[in-house]
């Protein structure tokens, strides 16, 4: 099914979210790509094509990377107050339209109503914290050691940034790095991932009318991030990357930057254990279980991908989970009272398949789901599978689908083994009622972030990152956000 540009349809009714064109963003302009090319964009539940946008080309690029060269001085210049207050004005607009906001993004991405609400709010909370944090950027003084002279450290916008985004939160992480790049001055060209660019589009008009200057935002839609990436790091003026996406992109952009010394954050990929001692509260474990595992149907780079349960709890715990994970409404995600989601293609439904398959031959029982669903549209069932063993691929691959793989332990000591034999370090969850135990194990476990007795942790005012192969920096929290788009200039005085 075609429907020209513009048009959306929702389940049986036709849907129009109209107000906001789907073209390149360059300038202030919305524009099509120079060559005409379009990327079509499915909607999941069905595999229906619902729009089409621009597929920029290497032409498209230069321009966008010149309109945020034009407007840089200008932003760069503009008081802190009034970015602060037109940042501030985002937050405002994103309220206002987080339900129609939280529509589009179901249907592009699929994720359930809840859980589209949830990132709307989410992703505005970036420009409200760092509308905060925009008049907050200080400087240092202080004396050399050898008494000679003053040093005066200022901290100034690092220049223009390409940002690049993943399909799994098209709101959240778009505006997890433009919020604070534009609070810290710079201008930026952003990438969003070909599976949800109809999401950016609508921030971007979203920006526009918030009073964001022209240039300062670009929104460049390709079905060729590669050449298209490649070819923006090479323009001189260009002084910082941001990506967030896979590890294996991740790794092949560092490499890429690296030819032109450009700083890099890298939000990478995870694979999160989720630890249950005997003496947690069982329903808090449980709660925090499906939230950390069904958040957008586990297509999360924090989602519990290994469920460590200790012997004591273990059966109680498998069977409690089972009943819950087995008791969701699948569906759209644009259907209201869906609570668990399509994937976001057939390609990562085959993936979850192989996982789930592997598992199983290596020894695993199926308590619910299991097999792929037949039928219109990308859906896997919530599954929940025990005695899963530590050689099993999903130990050690990111899952990103609704599937729940217990594996018993007996010892701290074994979970914090456990938790450690990756190569990734994203996130981790630990349930105990035992906060010395919880705090000492914490300090044991190599990840960037820590849920004890929560099953949720991303936090605007809290540094959102990752160690080992989960990536480099920092996103959100007091001066770490905004610090990656900073630079320190330090001035050496005498008088
Ligand atoms: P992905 O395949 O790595 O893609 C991420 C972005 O990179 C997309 O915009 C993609 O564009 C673009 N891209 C792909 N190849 C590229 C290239 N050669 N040069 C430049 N850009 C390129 O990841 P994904 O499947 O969208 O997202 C899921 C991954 O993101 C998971 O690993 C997840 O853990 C991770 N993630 C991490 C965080 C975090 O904060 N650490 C948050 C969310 C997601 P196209 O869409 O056009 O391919």
């Amino acid at each position: 099914m075609n429907l020209p540009y513009n048009a959306f349809q929702l389940d049986q009714d036709p849907y129009e979210v109209r107000g906001f064109p789907h073209r390149l963003y360059i300038g202030g302009q919305w524009l099509p790509s120079s060559d005409g090319g379009l990327i079509e964009v499915t909607d999941p539940s069905s595999g229906a094509v619902i729009a089409a946008v621009p597929d920029a080309t290497l032409e498209d690029a230069a321009a966008a990377v010149e309109a945020a060269a034009k407007a840089a001085k200008g932003w760069r210049e503009t008081a802190p107050r009034k970015r602060s207050e037109i940042l501030r004005r985002c937050f405002e607009l994103m309220v206002e339209r987080s339900e129609t906001l939280a529509m589009l993004i179901s249907l592009e991405n699929g994720k359930a109503q809840r859980d589209a609400r949830g990132e709307v709010a989410y992703a505005a909370e970036f420009f409200r914290w760092n509308a905060e944090e925009a008049v907050r950027i200080t400087g240092e003084f202080g004396t050399a050691p050898s008494g000679t002279n003053r040093i005066v450290v200022d901290y100034q916008p690092i220049g223009i940034c390409v940002l690049v985004t993943p399909w799994n939160f098209p709101a959240a992480m778009a505006t997890r790095k433009i919020a604070p790049a534009l609070a810290a001055g710079c201008t930026v060209i952003l990438k969003p991932a070909s599976e949800t660019p109809l999401t950016a589009d609508a921030l971007a008009a979203l920006y526009s009318e918030a009073g964001v200057p022209d240039g300062v935002v670009n929104v460049l839609t390709t079905s060729t991030p590669g050449p298209l990436t490649s070819a923006m790091l090479a323009d001189p003026r260009v002084r910082k990357f941001s990506f967030t996406g896979s590890t294996g992109i991740g790794r092949a952009l560092l490499a890429e930057a690296a030819k032109h010394v450009i700083s890099c954050s890298m939000e990478l990929g995870g694979n999160a254990p989720f630890i249950v001692f005997d003496d947690a509260d069982l329903n808090a474990a449980l709660d925090g279980a499906m939230i950390a595992k069904m958040r957008n149907a586990g297509e999360a780079c924090t989602a519990a991908n290994r469920i460590y349960v200790q012997s004591g709890i273990h059966d109680a715990f498998a069977d409690g989970l089972s009943r819950r994970m087995a008791a969701l409404k699948i569906g759209a995600g644009t259907r209201a009272e869906t609570e668990c989601g399509p994937m976001i293609t057939r390609k990562a439904v085959d993936k979850i398949d192989r996982l789930v398959k592997d598992a199983v031959n290596r020894g695993a029982k199926v308590l619910c789901g299991g097999s792929v669903l037949e039928g219109d549209g990308f859906f896997y069932p919530p599954t929940v599978l025990s005695e899963v063993s530590p050689d099993a691929d999903m130990a050690h691959e990111e899952i990103f689908g609704p599937v729940a793989p217990i594996t018993r332990f007996e010892s701290e000591a074994q979970a914090i083994l456990h938790a450690n034999n990756t190569e990734y370090g994203l996130a981790a969850y630990l349930y105990t009622r035992d906060v010395a135990r919880g705090m000492r194990v914490a300090s044991e476990i190599e990840a960037g972030m820590i849920g004890l007795n929560r099953g949720l942790m991303s936090d605007p005012a809290a540094p959102f990152g990752g160690v080992k192969q989960s990536g480099l920096g920092r996103e959100g929290g007091q001066h770490h956000g905004i610090a990656e788009f900073m630079e320190a200039k330090y001035i050496a005085v005498t008088f």
